[in-house]
């Protein structure tokens, strides 16, 4: 394992968790600008979800234009600041940079759109003037990416919006489910009040909306509603000892770290099951807080894993021992967790096979599940809006559910995807109920 002492303060965190990627200062900003091609037809926009126009930005930055280009990057994404450093830019925008080709570098996209919406953010520079007000109002149900990115643009065209979120705190996962070595609490909650005063949109929090009366006052109230309400808890894995004291989710433990930072406490041993990305943060965190051994096991083969494969290497990169075809048949313990009893898989046809005969114990002290989180199709049936068998909000190519007034987009309905796609979601969501509510 990597040696990361304890952290036993706010600074020692600190120093273990440090930002991925670093606001750029003005001097790397500007190098790294001026390698830019400026391509025609681009292949980094055309792999951005949001279409940030990218060769203009970078232009913008090294013409020492840093507030145009924050500009240009939310007229595309509001989300500008967080995707700059949570977006798994190695895989889309970065990832299609021309510069791959030629074994070179590619730009660092990620960073240099962090460096521009940060002056704007920091300087508190008004962007935008909204729209004359239309009279109309839209009620958006969680204020995470694609609520909050669906709320800006009907705000900005002069509808007027009220969030409702059942938290205390805004940006959903982008605050309470990322790590926070990608983005710190501060950093997503100095854009949100941006965002805010930028678009006026109000935001009422510790208003869970979960009754059937509540929807029915809304549907009263308001002339369209957007559901941007992700997705709910850790899955069970249907095991014996799953209820055990140690036994964690993973969305809920990295929620804590974010909130508690060194305050949380992890033991010598930790297994962490599931081949996602949360899976990949889980582990890094453990490692990070200073755990001695660090098992991550995943049923499936290393090429099936969900996780991108530099997720993979970052969490390798903290000493972590990764296990595959390995699935946990019992975690064991009385009250408190002392190991998980697996059994060997191989896959045939895309199915996990159990191999007879092939279980073992691996000892540990605790177990973090990383296996998916629940779908809100309680909340949803109460509304008779109609559901897809995988248990996601059902939309069609407008957004728009199969109940009239509502649309939906996020975790909701594609099960989980990058704070991007939400963003992007949210925006054509929004752009939809114009459409609706101008005609
Ligand atoms: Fe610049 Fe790379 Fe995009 Fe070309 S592909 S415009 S070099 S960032």
């Amino acid at each position: 394992m990597a040696e990361y002492k304890r952290p036993a303060s706010e600074e020692d965190f600190n120093t273990n968790f440090q930002p991925l990627k670093p606001v750029m200062s003005d001097t790397e900003a500007f190098y790294e600008s001026a390698r830019c091609l400026f391509c025609y037809d681009a292949p980094c926009v055309k792999s951005c979800p949001t279409g940030i126009d990218i060769p203009l930005f970078i232009r913008q930055i090294n013409s020492g234009s840093a507030e145009f280009a924050a500009k240009t990057i939310y007229d595309s994404n509001v989300f500008g600041y967080a995707c700059g450093k949570v977006c798994p830019t190695e895989v889309l925008c970065e990832g299609a940079c021309v510069y791959n080709h030629s074994d070179v570098q590619p730009i660092e996209i990620g960073r240099l759109q962090t460096y521009a919406t940060n002056k704007v953010i920091r300087s508190g520079k008004q962007l935008y003037s909204l729209k004359k007000p239309t009279g109309k109002k839209v009620a958006v149900i969680g204020a995470g990416p694609a609520g909050i990115s669906c709320a800006c643009e009907l705000s900005k065209k002069g509808f007027e919006v009220d969030i409702f979120e059942a938290g205390e705190r805004p940006s959903g996962l982008t605050v309470h489910g990322v790590a926070p070595y990608k983005i710190s609490n501060e950093e997503v909650l100095s854009e949100m009040a941006y965002l805010q005063k930028q678009y006026k949109f109000n935001v009422h929090y510790k208003t869970l909306i979960s009754t059937k009366y509540d929807f029915e006052r809304l549907e009263k109230e308001y002339d369209a509603i957007f559901l941007g309400i992700g997705l709910g808890e850790t899955s069970s894995l249907s095991i014996p000892g799953e209820n055990l004291s140690n036994v964690f989710g993973a969305v809920e433990f990295v929620n804590d770290i974010r909130m508690l930072h060194h305050e949380v406490k992890v033991p010598r041993k930790i297994i962490v099951l599931g081949g996602g990305n949360t899976a990949m943060d889980a582990a890094g965190e453990c490692a990070r807080l200073g755990a001695e051994e660090v098992i991550l096991c995943y049923r499936r083969s290393k090429a099936e894993m969900g996780a991108y494969t530099f997720e993979f290497e970052l969490v390798k990169s903290v000493g972590a021992r990764v296990v595959f075809n390995v699935s946990p048949v019992e975690i064991m313990g009385s009250t408190t967790v002392t190991g998980v009893k697996f059994v060997r898989t191989k896959t045939e046809n895309h199915r996990v096979t159990l191999i007879p005969d092939s279980e073992y114990l691996e000892t540990c002290d605790w177990v973090i599940k990383a296996t998916g989180q629940n779908k809100k199709t309680e909340l949803m049936s109460l509304i008779g809006i109609q559901m897809t068998e995988k248990g996601t909000i059902k939309v069609d190519e407008s957004f728009m559910t199969s109940k009239a007034k509502y649309f939906a987009a996020g975790d909701a309905v594609s099960g989980g995807e990058e704070v991007v796609n939400a963003v992007a979601n949210g925006k054509k969501s929004a752009l939809s109920i114009i459409k609706l509510l101008a005609s």
